[in-house]
């Protein structure tokens, strides 16, 4: 049996149009049109589930599922019984309040937000500094590897950088170093929007939608570089 058979129309964007197959080992399906990606789980020469592989290229990735009442990017990398996406419906709206949940409150401790400033997104990584001071050579790097926390609210882009404070009881804090209006952010590119290189965090595990859940839920982790 083929996905076209199984899912005559995409779960996402309900076209009919037909799905690019892929994959030596593994088989992925591509939707033509949204150009989600999941990968077939098969039993006995049978698809018995998808597990989502790349988000929708339309932004349906963050609304909402129905049936579970969660954004549908939470169910990147789980295989999923095949019913599900059959009777995938999306709200067509983005759960903000959701998505903030996952923000440590370490790190908003440290920003002055204003109270008409919602709080969206938090993703922990790393930045790219160029240290012009540094001598050139092999020996002196001229890259500083900045550790921190990159926070998304409805106004503006924060860059706060990890410090380590003490040395018998050290304690962890953000210092902002990097603040964006959202309208001075010309365009935003990361080194890869596959799922595969994301770290996972617990605080999503448990879903009630995936038959089996080998991975986690993954946030991702990227490097961000200054202009
Ligand atoms: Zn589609």
């Amino acid at each position: 049996m083929s996905l076209q058979q199984e899912l005559p129309q995409c779960s996402i964007c309900s076209s009919p149009n037909a799905y690019e197959l892929s994959g030596v080992v593994g088989k992925y399906a591509k939707c033509s049109q949204c150009q989600t990606k999941w990968k077939l789980i098969v039993e006995n020469q049978k698809i018995v589930g998808l597990a989502l592989h790349e988000l929708p290229k339309n932004g349906a990735g963050l609304y909402k599922v129905a049936s579970t009442n969660a954004p549908l990017y939470i169910e990147i990398g789980k295989p999923i019984a095949l019913v599900f996406w059959k009777d995938l419906k999306l709200d067509g709206k983005i759960d903000w309040a959701f998505l903030s949940n996952a923000v440590d409150p370490t790190v908003l401790e440290c920003v002055i937000i204003d109270k008409a400033e919602q709080i969206l997104n938090l993703w922990t990584g790393n930045r790219h500094i160029k240290n012009d001071k540094a001598p050139t050579g092999p020996a002196k790097p001229r890259i500083i590897i900045q550790i921190g926390s990159l926070l998304l609210t409805s106004r503006r882009l924060i860059w706060l950088e990890k410090r380590r404070m003490g040395v018998w009881k050290p304690q962890f804090t953000y210092q902002v170093s990097l603040d964006m209006p959202l309208e001075d952010i010309k365009g935003i590119s990361a080194e890869s929007g596959d799922s595969g290189n994301w770290e996972s965090a617990e605080k999503f595990q448990s879903s009630p939608t995936a038959a089996k859940t080998p991975s986690t839920f993954k946030t991702p982790s990227k490097n961000y570089s200054s202009r």
